[in-house]
């Protein structure tokens, strides 16, 4: 009997963004997809009453910090702390509540080492001879960001290894030179290599066997894959940027991990080290990423993944969700750090406050395709679809509510509203058809509806009075992963003091407090 009334433990969700390279502040780019997106994500499944880990780390060990060190004239590790710093503040001024946003340390770099080594010794990679970019002056191999040129799918300017602008891998050495005059000669070097193409009945049987749905840009990069011979990914380079290791024996060229299956790695690392303190393990991972990580996600940390697990490292095989998301727009033109072309999120914060770029943040998500960003149209947004309903609310409501109940049951007309607006966040927020757009429109309706519907409560009907007041306080609820700041001031409007995590299965229990005042 008490079997059957105990609820179930919460189901362990670790929720994750890719990791920013740290070569400068976050941009609005990255707060409007995985940053905002993994946020939101993370609170509606405590919302939900789910055990969530939130974790993330910068990617130090990227060839684009040594580029972007060079070009400013700094250090890397300058520029790396610097970078964690920012990005720290910025996570801070957006509500983005991680449980931890750490640097890899030595500890991380031997997990990492370990990792690797175990597979390597087990035979899950190849030694292949590559030709590389040689700079003959400084006796370096150059390789991912030091190499850029023409994408050989889709012919869009791109960095060695994933395209940005179609997600698909091009081999080392195959990228078009954009330069053939100044281009670097290649010569040939013996790296270790991951041959997706020896695993493929592994990896086509796994998402066989998957239920989970892939957003269409995420899905073309799979199947688009899977057409050709599956390329291999190299696990080292020649060089010393990295985690370093000796398979080749002490006296051979140094070779260091390459920094993009290290990510993977991270994603076992970080949350794990969260949960070092609670329930080890999880039952879904969910990952927001950028288009231009789709293959890596699809492809090699899934080969990783699976060949871990063959090979007896103590790896799970949670339920895993991808959420890709495409590029935001500045003006028409896309985001550039390096080009200095870019509106950094901390500017974008501090002008616009918390609670409302994360709403019109949210609205315009690059979710599924690109979408573009504009000031102007931002603050038009703002003005029409949040400012101004939660003004009249506020003034409405208190001009006439003020001092009343939720004290019976409402009427028809706002226990429907209360059930589809219910019905709608849940929708968004459930991780099968995730989407903050969808969170952000819900929110925007459930606020004109209250503001258009708040003049005309009958002050003299308990039923019409309490269904308003009660429609308003779910807010405090159903609002809480996208507006913290609104879901904070709907429960101090009812005199109801921070309460942590609100919970969805209490959205609709009436307020124990009269409604004062919405001060928002
Ligand atoms: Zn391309």
């Amino acid at each position: 009997m008490a079997e059957a009334t105990r609820s179930p433990a919460p189901r362990r969700v670790n929720v994750s963004f890719s990791p920013p390279t740290p070569n400068g502040d976050l941009h609005l780019g990255h707060l409007s997809g995985p940053v905002l997106a993994s946020d939101v994500c993370a609170r509606s499944q405590k919302i939900l009453g789910n055990d969530v880990v939130y974790a993330c780390s910068t990617d130090d060990n990227q060839t684009y910090v040594v580029t972007t060190a060079q070009r400013l004239g700094v250090t890397p590790e300058a520029l790396i702390q610097e970078a964690l710093d920012s990005v720290r503040t910025s996570l801070d001024l957006a509500g983005v509540e991680v449980d931890l946003f750490e640097r890899p340390d030595a500890h991380y770099t031997e997990f990492v080492r370990d990792f690797f080594t175990h597979l390597w010794k087990h035979g899950a990679f190849d030694r292949r001879e590559v030709d590389l970019p040689y700079d003959a002056g400084t006796g370096e191999y150059r390789a991912e960001a030091f190499v850029t040129g023409r994408c050989p799918t889709c012919l869009a300017h791109a960095r060695a290894g994933v395209c940005e602008a179609c997600g698909l891998y091009n081999l080392p050495g195959a990228l078009l030179p954009s330069d053939t005059a100044t281009a670097l000669p290649t010569r040939p070097v013996s790296i270790w290599v991951l041959d997706l193409e020896r695993y493929r009945s592994m990896l086509t049987n796994w998402y066989r066997s998957s239920d989970v749905e892939l957003r269409p840009d995420l899905h073309k990069v799979v199947t688009r894959t899977l057409e050709g011979r599956l390329p291999y990914i190299p696990i080292t380079y020649p060089g010393t940027w990295g985690i370093p290791v000796d398979w080749d024996g002490p006296d051979a060229p140094p070779q260091t991990v390459n920094a993009w299956p290290e990510i993977y790695v991270g994603h076992l690392y970080w949350p794990q080290r969260v949960r070092a303190r609670g329930r080890a393990g999880c039952d879904e991972f969910v990952q927001f990423i950028g288009i231009d990580n789709g293959f890596y996600n699809a492809f090699v940390y899934l080969a990783l993944k699976l060949l871990a697990v063959r090979h007896g490292l103590p790896v799970e095989l949670p339920v895993t969700r991808t959420l890709t998301n495409q590029y935001f727009l500045l003006e028409g033109r896309k985001f550039s750090t390096s080009k200095g072309d870019v509106v950094w999120a901390r500017e974008y914060l501090e002008k616009a406050g918390r609670d409302r770029a994360r709403f019109v943040l949210s609205l315009g998500s690059p979710e599924l395709q690109q979408s573009e960003f504009s000031e102007q149209v931002a603050v038009n947004t703002l003005r029409d679809r949040f400012d101004t309903p939660l003004a009249t609310i506020a003034d409405t409501l208190g001009e006439r509510l003020s001092g009343r109940s939720v004290d019976a049951p409402p009427s028809a007309w706002w226990a429907t509203a209360i059930e589809a607006s219910v019905r709608r966040f849940e929708a968004a927020y459930d991780l099968e058809g995730f989407s903050i757009r969808k969170a952000a429109e819900a929110l925007a309706l459930h606020l004109e509806a209250l503001a258009l519907r708040a003049g005309q409560v009958r002050t003299d009907d308990a039923s019409d009075v309490s269904g308003a007041l009660l429609f308003l306080w779910t807010l405090r609820t159903l609002a809480w992963p996208v507006t913290p700041d609104l879901a904070a001031a709907v429960g101090e409007a009812f005199g109801a003091g921070p309460v942590g995590v609100p919970l969805l299965r209490d959205a609709t229990v009436p307020p124990a407090g009269a409604f004062g005042a919405l001060v928002v």
